[in-house]
């Protein structure tokens, strides 16, 4: 091919340079993105020993164990930052070990004269490396099946060809070399260490930006203070699912909500609506659809129940949140709440429709005392 192997290698340790600093910039616009900087400190770690290893020959004992122990710590750094990207536990102290496990093996015989043993272990070592990380994104196929199967597949590529760098010196028997292996594997081992990190680092950050977006869309739907469905997401989910005839619309008001803030601040007021909200989660059926519609208005949304199923469903969780009194310091509180309840007739029911018939049901309740449900069907009788 005519490439010679120490120049492509200096070339992947720019690229790694180039890519760290990228890594850099959007791990300061979000400082969430921790596997980020696992990945950064990987490739600045294996961006200096890819530097080193090319700039020096190997006869230069201790630049080359410093070389390799770089690049050791680089590969450990970039699977770190694979299982923070997957949400698996890290375990620093393990990874010291091993990392200095891998180093002591590799250096040892680099400083003692069979430096081929050295080659040959820290090509084992990084293949081990790289395939782990194949591995580990794998794990997370579901989430960008593209880009984790391009990334899969160039970390496995890549710890292929370190397995050839290798195998070709076993298979030889160099176990003592005079200068820095240059052959066609190393050839390969070093188009695929460009190949490797530029494409890997474009995406890495693009699952990066992935991620953000789909964080944005979630917290956009999302009531913060109570982690249920908002308002807004409960409205576009139910233009596009309308409902069918049969499924029934509740909507809960906390009575004289407004006292408990008077009364014992704020941040009383928001431990009731947290606590209603849970009450609504745990009585909740797969299917349901519980949201905060704002203030101390939430909805739970049945699919395909009889009017006696839906209003047991409602009086259960009033019941439930009356008998449950609060603590606020050291008093214990009783909130009560009232609800109303309407169903969808018939195709031509909207949701909006739906909705104001359930508000109608609980202005009633409000007006008949409080802590009480009604069905809009108690306006007709
Ligand atoms: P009713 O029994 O008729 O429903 O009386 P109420 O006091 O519950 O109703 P009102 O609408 O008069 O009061 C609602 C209060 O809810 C007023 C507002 O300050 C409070 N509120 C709205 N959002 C929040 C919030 O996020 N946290 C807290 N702590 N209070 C809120
Ligand atoms: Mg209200
Ligand atoms: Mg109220």
């Amino acid at each position: 091919m005519g490439f010679e192997p120490g120049t492509l290698f200096f070339a992947s340790g720019v690229s790694a340079f180039a890519l760290a600093i990228t890594m850099l910039g959007v791990w300061l616009q979000n400082r969430l993105d921790r596997f980020m900087i696992g990945w950064m400190l990987g490739m600045v770690m294996l961006g200096m020993g890819a530097l080193l290893y090319a700039s020096f020959p190997l006869e230069n004992k201790p630049v080359t164990a410093l070389s390799f122990s770089l690049e050791i710590i680089g590969f450990v750094a970039v699977y770190v930052a694979a299982r923070l990207f997957t949400g698996r536990p890290v375990s620093l102290g393990k990874c010291v070990m091993a990392g200095g496990a891998a180093i002591g093996a590799v250096v040892i015989p680099i400083l003692a004269g069979p430096n081929g043993i050295g080659v040959m272990l820290i090509n084992l070592i990084a293949a081990v490396c790289l395939f782990l990380c194949a591995f580990e994104y794998w794990r997370a196929f579901e989430e960008s099946p593209f880009a984790i199967l391009g990334i899969t597949g160039l970390y496995a590529l890549a710890g292929l060809t370190f397995v050839a760098c290798g195998l070709v010196l076993l298979i030889d028997g160099q176990w003592v070399l005079l200068k820095h292996p240059d052959g066609v594997a190393e050839q390969i081992n070093a188009i695929a260490a460009i190949a490797g990190i530029t494409g890997i680092g474009a995406l890495s950050l693009a699952l990066n930006q992935m991620r953000a977006a789909r964080r944005h869309r979630i917290e956009a739907q999302t009531d913060m203070l109570t982690g249920l469905m908002n308002r807004r997401a409960l409205f576009s989910n139910f233009t596009a699912n309308r409902l069918a005839p049969g499924d029934a619309v509740v909507v809960f008001d906390l009575d004289r909500f407004k006292s408990i803030n008077d009364r014992y601040g704020h941040g009383a007021g928001d431990k009731t609506l947290k606590e209603f909200a849970k009450q609504l989660r745990m009585y909740a059926r797969p299917g349901d659809v519980a949201a905060r519609l704002g203030g101390e208005e939430f909805v739970l949304v049945m699919r395909q129940v009889t009017v006696a199923q839906a209003t047991d469903a409602a009086e259960r969780i009033r019941r439930e949140f009356a008998s449950t009194p609060l603590k606020f310091g050291d008093t214990a509180v009783t909130v009560t709440v009232s609800a109303g309840i309407a169903f969808a007739g018939s195709e031509i029911d909207s949701f909006d429709d739906v909705m104001h018939r359930a508000d109608m049901a609980l202005y009633r309740a409000k007006n008949n005392g409080r802590d009480r449900v009604l069905t809009e069907l108690q306006v007709v009788a």
